[in-house]
This record gives structure tokens, sequence and C-alpha cells, in this order.
């Protein structure tokens, strides 16, 4: 088989290896498509703390089930199938109250493990999750990004009172908008630098006066013009630079929560008094814990489609085109996908 391996930083190449034989407990996928996320630009990078090389990456893929390892039933052979990237311990303090996306031993796949983007990948029987027929594989791809927004929105919770705004029009930053207002239909705002990032966040639900161009229009006076003037009850970070949370802490309505999905190492200034004299909270939300199957009966009863992100397809055999496109295009690109192969 053919996978793309990030041998160290800075250096990427599509590899032939044998193909993996599936262990105990687990399936192997044929892989069809695998998202590009920024957090696999970052281990290419050498910016991702976590991750060991030489590693296969990506971890947002959908395939087919091939083979099966020992405890695994062959029923499962040729079932359609996206990944949770989430493998934990099932023992520690996080697990045991619910919260194995942060699971002290942590591995995910894509990052600690061998991810997707290659022809084969095996991985837990129980973090593949079967796919609805009728679901296009381009949606079924990006279910593990949607995944992300719905568990930001699953920490906050959302009340139908909010009003919400989201800094970034990313792939995140668009998903959680679709969960915003077709989950949930709450008033949202989302902010973005790029005019075509803003068309993107209308074709997934954004009304004219909800999209704001920051390099245009400042934030507090373009929240006011809009009659926020009390400022925004729940606020999430997509852009994930240190002083983004700052504005927010500034910005935010008394009892306003916000959602952090950053991993910035830079620390943000907090004055305590803007914590505590608007009484805020705070969410961090790392991953996902167990939200595929949420998110899957969104997608089958039609009120979302993650598909709506997806700009390119491109043959991995170009993964360094496609690199390309993900990180410096913002204007043509929002999510590319890696095409691995037709048979899958
Ligand atoms: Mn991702």
């Amino acid at each position: 088989m053919f996978s793309v391996v990030v041998e160290q930083a800075h250096r990427m190449a599509v590899c032939e290896r044998p193909n993996p034989v599936p262990a105990e407990g687990e399936v192997r996928v044929r892989v069809r498509l695998a998202g590009i996320c920024g957090s696999d630009l970052h281990i290419y990078h050498g910016k991702n703390p976590f991750v060991t090389y030489p590693r296969v990456i990506g971890h947002e893929f959908v395939g087919h089930v091939d083979a099966v390892g020992a405890g695994v039933s062959a029923l499962r052979i040729g079932e359609r199938v996206v990944v949770d990237p989430v493998v934990s311990c099932g023992q520690c303090h996080a697990c045991r109250i619910g919260r194995h996306n942060v699971c002290s031993r942590l591995q995910v796949i894509g990052v600690h493990r061998d991810g997707g983007f290659s022809q084969y990948a095996c991985v837990p029987a129980r973090n593949a999750y079967a796919v609805p027929a009728g679901m296009p594989v381009a949606s079924a791809a990006v279910i593990e990004p949607f995944a992300v927004a719905a568990n930001v929105t699953h920490r906050t919770g959302v009340l139908p009172t909010d009003v919400a705004l989201i800094y970034g029009a990313g792939a995140v930053g668009l998903n959680l908008l679709q969960v915003l207002k077709r989950v949930y239909g709450i008033r949202t705002f989302i902010t973005d630098r790029v005019d075509e990032r803003l068309a993107l966040a209308q074709a997934c639900g954004a009304a004219d006066d909800e999209i704001i161009n920051t390099a245009r229009e400042p934030l507090a006076r373009a929240l006011e013009r809009r009659g926020v003037a009390g400022g925004p009850t729940l606020i999430y970070d997509a852009v994930c630079h240190p002083a983004i949370l700052e504005e927010a802490v500034g910005i935010a309505a008394p009892a306003g929560r916000i959602g952090v999905l950053g991993f910035s190492a830079t620390p943000s200034s907090l004055p305590q008094q803007a914590l505590t004299s608007k009484e805020l909270t705070l969410y961090a939300s790392r991953l996902n814990c167990a939200m595929f199957p949420t998110v899957i009966d969104w997608i089958t009863r039609g009120l979302v489609d993650p598909g709506r992100i997806v700009t390119h397809q491109v043959n991995f055999r170009d993964v360094a085109y496609a690199f390309e496109l993900a990180q410096s295009q913002p204007r043509v690109s929002c999510k590319v996908l890696l095409d691995l192969g037709e048979d899958a």
C-alpha cells in the first residue's frame, strides 16, 4: 500500500509500505477520502508537541472495512465507516467520568499512532462508525471536524435566547455555524478577514447581517450596528490566536460563556476583574467526546451538511500541492480532501 509519511518535521513523502494487519479488536479500513486539518500542517511543520516521527498523519477519514482482527465480527467487512480518532484507556479519572477525549493516556489516530493518509489504516473496531448508505462520501469525510464543533457546543450548552459570535470562518468555525444556526436556530455572527470565507458562511446558513469582515469593520462597532450592544452571550474562538481570547472576554455579555479551541502556547492576558465582574465561564474543548453518533444523526435528518466546506479533492500523490492549497490559499480553499483511490 501507499501512505503519506511525515518522516520528520518539514519532510513528507508518499511511501510504499506493507499492508497493516488488524490486531485483536481492530478493523482495517480501506481509506477512500481523508481531510487535511490545520493540525496535520502543524505536524508537518514540527509544531505539534504530541507527535512522534515517522508518522502516517490524517485523523479525518472515511472508507470501508476490508479486514477484521480477532474478536471482531466478520459481518463488519464491507461496512462503510468513519473513524473517531480518539483512543482512550478507560481507566483514568477523565475516562471514568466520561471525558475520554482528555484521557491521561490519550492516543490520537494520525498523531500518536498511524492515521488515515494511507490506502489502509487499522483502528479499534469501536472507533469505526457505520455511515448510512445515502450519505455523500465527501460529507462523511468531514464528520470528525464537525464533531469538534458539536463537542464545543455540547460543552458550552446553547440556550434559545443566546446570541452567538464565532471568531473565524475556517473549517471548525463554519461547522460551528451550521450547528448553531441549523440545529439550535439561534442568531449567530461570524467573523473573518476573507470575503470568500464569509461567502461560505452564508452558504452554511449565516444571514447577510450575520457576517462581519473584521478587516473592514471593527468588531465592537459591527456588533453595535447589528443591535448587539450588550455583547454576545456565547462566543467561540475558532481562530485560536491569544489576542482573540482577550477580546472575547472584553466583549462578552454578563454571564456569558466562551468556548476555547486553541492550542497556542503563547499566554493570553486576562484580567481577573473582567472574568469575575461578569461571571464569565470559559469552556475548553479538545477533539470530541463520543459525538460521532450525534453528528451522523444530524446529517441523516438533513439538519446539517458537513460537505459544504469541502472545496477540493486532490489525489494523495499530489499531497504537497494539497497542503499548499490548504495552507496558503484561504480565498479558494477551505476543506481539502485527499483521494486515496476509487476502489475504496
Ligand atoms: Mn481535524
